[in-house]
């Protein structure tokens, strides 16, 4: 269902929810749980890459058929355009997580404006497009919303945070989120730039499909059927 009709089936029906609570450009963590609430779909996501460890993490998916979303860093798609490629070719999806892995809050607006476009430049150089911005941090201010919507790109956050950063040797340690129906669901952030986190991918795939998962990108995340209330 397109977001547009989404949003306007929220506003009808999802009555819970603050009036002032719906915007287009956003999908933050919770509205990202509420709309995988009644499936099994995982968007597996992974940012600040690509980098040296990617094409390990490229195989460990391929061998599972699981298509992932990749947050890759402008500066980084510079210094790894054939990984770069590799990830587009083999089906993954591609966002855009600024060029440099800044704090876009507060800068200025043409700094944030070059943060963005800079990174959609390197990737349609490579031919691949991009419809989704991830700021570092989730950061983010009104002139983030602003180019962002000038790029034609939606920002979205994600639901569950492995935290593979702060405990490299024990990433997604915390209990999985279930929906109410039991089955896991949600858009999961990694990130590849970590060798730990791809030295754990195995095992950690392996656990959410015998959990239920049903892997998906994130646009096929997005599309899942039903109202979702952002805010
Ligand atoms: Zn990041």
């Amino acid at each position: 269902m397109p977001h547009a009709a989404l949003t306007l089936l929220c506003s009808l029906l999802c009555l819970a929810c603050p009036i002032s609570a719906y915007a287009e450009e956003i999908f933050d963590g919770f509205s990202l749980a509420m709309l995988g609430a009644h499936t099994n779909t995982c968007a597996i996501t992974f940012d600040d890459g690509p980098g040296p460890h990617t094409p390990r993490l490229l195989g460990i998916l391929r061998e599972r058929n699981i298509k992932a979303t990749f947050f890759v860093l402008g500066s980084r798609v510079a210094r790894y355009p054939q990984t770069m490629r590799a990830i587009a070719a083999e089906g993954h999806e591609v966002g855009n997580h600024t060029y440099s892995h800044v704090n876009l809050r507060n800068l200025a607006p043409e700094t944030q404006r070059d943060e963005i476009a800079r990174t959609d430049a390197a990737l349609l150089e490579l031919g691949i497009p991009v419809r989704y911005l991830r700021p570092p941090y989730g950061r983010y201010d009104k002139n983030t919303l602003e180019q962002a919507a000038i790029e034609n790109l939606t920002i979205v956050m994600w639901s569950i945070d492995s935290r593979d950063w702060q405990s490299p040797r024990q990433p997604m340690a915390r209990v999985l989120p279930r929906s109410s129906s039991g089955k896991v669901h949600g858009v999961f952030l990694f990130h590849d730039n970590h060798r730990s986190t791809v030295d754990a991918m195995p095992r950690i795939l392996d656990d959410l499909a015998a959990a239920g998962c049903q892997f998906v990108t994130l646009s096929e995340y997005l599309d899942n059927d039903g109202p979702v209330c952002l805010h």
